[in-house]
């Protein structure tokens, strides 16, 4: 949960970290947003049809100033802009706009009108519909700004650097922002998996979400921004603040020489591996200090295939990935389909909760040929490869779905593992470890399912977030069996993309860490500067606390 702290030098606010970084500079808020027309006077008719036809352009305009734009970027911030441009030539929202005109709502209230409708719908379909709100309501703004001919709503570009506060940040603000002028932003609300998290890990630019006290500062005020730590520090010490910064940039230095292999200060070996989720993606993993994979997503492979691919497909998939780390350790995930990934392969029917309902594994018990046929391809792509990949299976709950899936696995002479992503299977860990030979641990839907908070809802960002001291003790339980059964115990959900978390996680006894390759360094780094004794001091002392914030506070004075 957000708070506020009193320090000698000002509040600190705390929010939840998203994006690494250190920064001291003077706060700037965006432009005001336009005026959102509410009361609809009666448009006389013959003014309906040149109204249309304003709207028309108008959102053609804003359209193609968005792909111009996605134009001048690339990875997630060009996906952004282009997808929130496709937003404006939405053939059902341009047309609900027109009818509305044409009915005689001015053109600037039906455009508002329209999006609501649009918004509660897809705030009622939830999940990643639900995201989209942030991106349709800036649409809205940027047409109804040219609509009325008032400057196009977002951030100005400042003339000096600045540290960019804000309610929220609609996507393509975030794409257009140059990081050597915003070198960091606090948003009041979003995610951790919100487009603007997205972005500005893209941009590398320090970022916190969940700020909630961001309202507080004032535009012009200095403050220290730790996207490490989640805290804005308001009118610091500036010698402190700026001796903050520079140890920041030091340790930055570090991260770009590390090498790996993942290692304690004192030696001990912490593999770091890497989430892929297809041959590319894998090649360019490979390019950074990893080991090997540690989460191979296979659904995503698939996520646009109408039929489901062949054994031979599946398998020339699966060895792309696993030449593209040869002789390196591979784990293979066997399709978690369900929820807020559904594979249109795959009849998902309707479901009232889906994340409770038949995803993942669970798949299997209704149609076990879809996960014989993939462990064939799987066994296909291994042969007569060293080492053997492993492969694991999501949503497990019991150690008795554990044991069949291990059954199949073994039948095929694969390695078999679980995904400890269901409390159950922590609280449980220990049968179920004596079914299979690791265990991986999701945090991401671990967090969700401890913490019965949707992990897609950025509101519930507070609750979603793996520092929760009750996921950390599911994970120490869980850490615990594994070493009493002298089996490994590996995190591949984004908590293992946080430094000091990580150092945590190896502290309560996990064996490997797999991320996104790009934050691979950051976390091997930031291990090979503590011992295991000092991870073990922290991991003792974060668990022990009741909320984030205090859990972080005391991990890192453990390994100051
Ligand atoms: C997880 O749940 O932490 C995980 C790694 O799986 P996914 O994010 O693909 O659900
Ligand atoms: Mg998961």
């Amino acid at each position: 949960m957000s708070s506020q702290q009193s320090t000698a030098t000002g509040p600190v606010l705390t929010g939840t970290p998203v994006v690494p970084g250190v920064a001291y500079a003077a706060v700037m808020w965006p432009g005001a947003r336009p005026e959102i027309p509410s009361a609809a006077a009666d448009l006389p008719e013959a003014e309906r049809e040149g109204q249309a036809e304003r709207f028309a352009v108008a959102a053609s305009t804003v359209a193609d100033r968005l792909r111009e734009r996605a134009a001048a970027t690339t990875g997630p911030a060009a996906e952004v802009l282009t997808t929130t441009a496709a937003l404006a030539t939405d053939k059902a929202w341009l047309a609900a706009t027109d009818k509305l005109i044409r009915s005689g709502t001015p053109a600037a209230n039906a455009v508002a009108a329209a999006t609501e409708q649009f918004a509660q719908m897809f705030l009622t379909i939830g999940g990643l519909m639900a995201e989209r709100v942030t991106d349709l309501r800036d649409v809205r703004d940027r047409v109804i700004a040219e609509l009325t001919g008032t400057p196009e709503p977002g951030v100005p570009a400042p003339s000096e650097p600045t540290i960019l506060l804000a309610d929220d940040l609609a996507p393509a603000d975030t794409a257009g922002l140059d990081p050597a002028m915003i070198l960091g932003i606090g948003t009041r609300l979003g995610g951790p998996t919100s487009h603007t998290a997205i972005i500005a890990r893209q941009l590398g630019i320090a970022c916190i979400v969940g700020l909630a006290e961001a309202g507080t500062v004032d535009a012009g005020t200095p403050v220290l921004i730790d996207g490490t730590a989640g805290t804005v520090t308001v009118a610091p010490d500036p010698d402190e603040a700026l001796a903050r910064v520079q140890a920041y940039r030091r340790e930055a230095d570090e991260i770009a020489r590390w090498r790996g292999p993942g290692r304690t200060a004192d030696g001990r070996a912490v593999e770091i591996l890497a989430n892929v989720q297809d041959g590319p993606g894998a090649r360019t993993a490979a390019q950074r200090p990893v080991e090997g994979v540690g989460l191979f997503r296979t659904e995503l492979a698939f996520l646009d295939r109408a039929d489901e691919p062949s054994v031979q497909e599946q398998a020339a998939q699966y060895r792309e990935v696993i030449e593209a780390f040869a002789g390196q350790h591979v784990v293979i995930r066997t399709l978690d389909a369900g929820s807020d990934k559904p594979l249109k392969f795959i009849d998902h029917g309707e479901e009232e909760n889906p994340a409770l309902g038949v995803r993942g594994n669970r798949i299997a018990d209704g149609d076990p040929g879809l996960l014989e046929r993939q462990l064939d391809a799987i066994a296909m792509a291994a042969a007569s490869v060293d080492p053997q990949p492993w492969v694991m299976a999501p949503m497990v709950s019991t150690a008795a779905e554990a044991r069949e899936f291990a059954a199949k696995c073994r039948a095929r002479g694969l390695t078999p593992g679980v995904m400890v992503e269901v409390p159950a299977v922590a609280l449980c860990a220990e049968a179920v470890l004596a079914e299979v030979d690791f265990v991986s641990i999701g945090t991401n839907d671990l967090t969700q399912y401890a913490m019965a908070a949707d992990r897609m809802r950025s509101e519930l960002a507070a609750l979603t977030d793996p520092w929760q001291p009750a996921v950390l003790r599911l994970i120490a339980m869980t850490a615990a069996a594994g070493s009493a059964a002298g089996k490994p115990v590996g995190v591949c959900g984004e908590a293992a993309a946080d430094p000091l978390l990580a150092c945590v996680l190896v502290g309560l006894g996990v064996t490997s860490l797999s991320c996104a390759a790009g934050a691979a360094a950051a976390v091997g780094a930031r291990l090979s500067g503590a011992s295991a004794e000092q991870c073990r001091r922290a991991a003792e002392a974060a668990v022990a606390t009741a909320d984030p914030a205090a859990a972080r506070e005391s991990a890192l004075a453990a390994l100051r």
